[in-house]
């Protein structure tokens, strides 16, 4: 038996990928302590892990601000903030290995402060200059977000200096503040979604979405979703989903059509803001989207990470409608792929909503290429080709001492 750490941030979208892992390794005899904040203490228990929560507070912005670089700023920030609570705690555990979200630099430092071998877990894309540069280029939105955030980036490499002198570690470039690369990098999608893919190293593993029976969220039956006309679901995942003038604008585009639509509101919207509903409208705060994934035909989405992969992992195409972090890189890529269309949220009306999924629905080749991509994803391997790259990783690096070297810079900068 080994110990591990887990050190995430509270994000639905960061913890869900993770929590069938944690509970194949517990089931292997591993002993998992997993840091969060109390919102997740229940579903992280439910796989058997220890639940740690933080001491201290992590900003919302870490997940939460639409610039990507003020959240690189803010997780930086947050480090150095964290790092001596956690090096202390590190050094009490004694954990045989760490895994990290990718989005987790403390993660990163703690390890290298504490020579102890880790594994990065990442829901997200693998950051990569040339990802960055072809998102800026899609828009002059995104170009300005960039420079706007210049003094974010200056602060980081501020941080970045401060620790280097104060603990040694080397100091990280932007991308790697975002990426955390280590000697082993799970990744939740396939080498086909993730952009750019052949610039990336072996030390990438690509192992797809973590499809499994999730506890504790509401169940839809099959009987509920039965109908003779198209059924649309419409969500914009956990974070981000606070936004009743879209949700107005869906049930005006398609109230009285010859299509069934459940909408997903997330928790902070109560669904009688919505007024009075015609019966083709279905509205709930959380849905049990795996399932709903598997009776739609068209998911129109924020295009967050996760909620991408489970939707091309069961061929379904979509409407993105992204909106902050990472999520116009995730559009971008459903449309390049030809898995559905881009749709932008300051030009979009209801006639132009429900047009499009009219051509979604009409067209056969967006299902399709969604489906291609799905093939790839569910050949990936999901959680458990995760679980078995992680003992990988422990027989070479803990049980014969290998040092772990993370995967180098050169490697992703041709
Ligand atoms: N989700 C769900 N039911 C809902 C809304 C979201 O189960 O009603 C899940 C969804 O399956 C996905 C996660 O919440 O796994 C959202 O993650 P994503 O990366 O798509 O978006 P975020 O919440 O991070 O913006």
């Amino acid at each position: 038996m080994s110990t591990a750490i887990f050190f995430n941030i509270p994000a639905h979208g960061h913890t869900n990928p993770t929590l069938p892992i944690m509970a194949e390794l517990v089931k292997r005899g591993e002993r998992i302590i997993y840091y969060s904040t109390e919102e997740f203490r229940a579903t992280i228990e439910y796989t058997g892990a220890s639940f740690r929560c933080y001491r201290d507070t992590i900003p919302n912005n870490v997940a939460q601000d639409k610039n990507i670089t003020r959240q690189i700023y803010q997780s930086i920030q947050t480090s150095q903030i964290m790092l001596p609570h956690l090096v202390a705690d590190v050094q009490k555990i004694k954990p045989d290995y760490i895994i990290h979200d990718s989005f987790c630099p403390w993660g990163k430092y703690v390890a290298q402060i504490t020579r102890t071998p880790a594994i990065s877990s990442s829901t997200m894309f693998v950051f990569t200059p040339q990802l960055a540069r072809s998102v800026i280029a899609t828009s002059l939105k995104h170009f300005w977000m960039d420079i706007a955030a210049l003094r974010e980036k200056k602060l980081s490499y501020a941080i970045a200096a401060q620790l280097n002198k104060e603990y040694g570690i080397p100091r990280p470039d932007i991308f790697d503040i975002v990426t955390n690369r280590e000697a082993l990098n799970i990744v939740y999608t396939s080498q086909q979604f993730q952009p750019f893919a052949h610039l990336l190293d072996e030390s990438f593993k690509f192992v797809g979405p973590s499809i499994y029976e999730r506890p504790g969220t509401p169940t839809i039956s099959v009987e509920q979703l039965a109908g003779d006309t198209p059924l649309i679901y419409i969500a914009l995942g956990t974070l981000f989903n606070e936004q009743l003038d879209f949700y107005r604008l869906c049930c005006q585009a398609f109230a009285n059509a010859p299509l069934r639509v459940v909408l997903a509101i997330g928790n902070r919207i109560a669904p009688d803001q919505l007024g009075e509903l015609p019966s083709n409208i279905l509205v709930w705060n959380v849905v049990p989207q795996l399932t709903l994934l598997q009776h739609a035909d068209v998911f129109i989405t924020h295009a967050g990470m996760n909620s991408a992969n489970e939707a091309l992992y069961y061929g379904v195409p979509m409407l993105a409608l992204p909106q902050a972090g990472d999520q116009p890189w995730v559009a971008h890529r459903i449309e390049q792929l030809g898995a559905g269309k881009v749709l932008h949220r300051r030009t979009l009306s209801a006639k132009k909503l429900r047009r499009s999924v009219e051509e979604l629905l009409a067209n056969p080749s967006y299902t399709q290429a969604s489906a291609a991509i799905g093939t790839t994803l569910r050949e990936a391997g999901g959680y458990q080709r995760a679980v078995e790259e992680i003992m990988a990783f422990k027989h070479l690096y803990v049980n014969n001492s290998v040092v772990a070297e993370p995967a180098r810079q050169q490697n992703i900068h041709p």
